[in-house]
């Protein structure tokens, strides 16, 4: 399976890629996992995205299309793709990459949903730095507050889930992101899930309207 989860920031994006993941094999890409290692090790490429990440701006398209064309050979059995394309300059590369080594896309998942849950889910959200595994204080509480439930190590709220950042991703994810949905839609390859509706209800309507399943 080749996907692309389509959708603003805490519309449960990464938690359902982890769950496909688990389920059925397919890898999540996640361009906001990759940039945050590489700035934890201090790369050149984390050093340019941090800023722009720090403000909750996009982090420029060349460098992001460079960063998934050096991904994409090690997934070519199959991805779901956890925060790229965001622009429509990275859906036009990304259509060129795949082109060029003769993969198809199966399917575009958008996740909808309104902004004050969206606001509410990011400020509540804790997360593993070492997996991208996330909880919420709210409604996916940990077992020991601050604690992973799996490795026992400590959860951390990401700098860019503060309020203040959290309203400038939100409105960058309607400028620049949200072009994607017709983008998409005229290639008939859209699905839309209701992101509001319980984690376990989310990963069916996204099974169901995918066909996602295990690779053969
Ligand atoms: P994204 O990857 O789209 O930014 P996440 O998967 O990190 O979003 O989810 C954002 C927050 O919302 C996390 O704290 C997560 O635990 C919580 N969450 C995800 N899906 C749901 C859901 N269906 N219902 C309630 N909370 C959810
Ligand atoms: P995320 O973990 O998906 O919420 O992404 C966190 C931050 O990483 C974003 O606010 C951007 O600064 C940067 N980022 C992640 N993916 C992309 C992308 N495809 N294009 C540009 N910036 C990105």
């Amino acid at each position: 399976m080749r996907l692309i989860f389509l959708g603003p920031p805490g519309a449960g994006k990464g938690t359902q890629a982890q769950i496909l993941q688990e389920r059925f094999g397919t890898k999540q890409i996640s361009t906001g996992d990759i940039l945050r290692e590489n700035r934890s090790k201090g790369t050149e490429l984390g050093k340019t995205a941090e800023k722009f990440m720090l403000s909750g701006a996009l982090v420029p398209d060349e460098v992001i299309i460079k960063m998934i064309e050096a991904e994409l050979d090690k997934f070519r059995g199959g991805f779901i793709m956890d925060g790229f394309p965001r622009t429509v300059a990275q859906a036009e590369a990304f259509d060129a990459m795949l082109q060029s080594k003769n993969l198809n896309l199966d399917g575009v998942v958008l996740f909808e949903a309104d902004r004050p849950t969206l606001f509410t889910r990011l400020t509540a959200r804790w997360t593993n730095p070492r997996t991208g595994k996330t909880y919420n204080s709210i409604t996916n509480p940990p077992r020991v507050a601050g604690i992973d439930d799996e490795d026992g190590g400590a959860l951390v709220q990401r700098e860019d889930d503060k309020p203040e950042t959290v309203n400038k991703r939100l409105d960058v994810y309607e400028r620049q992101t949200a072009p994607l949905i017709d983008y998409y839609r005229a290639t008939g390859k859209l699905v839309e899930v209701n992101a509001l509706a319980p984690v376990s209800a989310v990963t069916e309507e996204i099974v169901a309207k995918t066909g996602a399943k295990a690779a053969s």
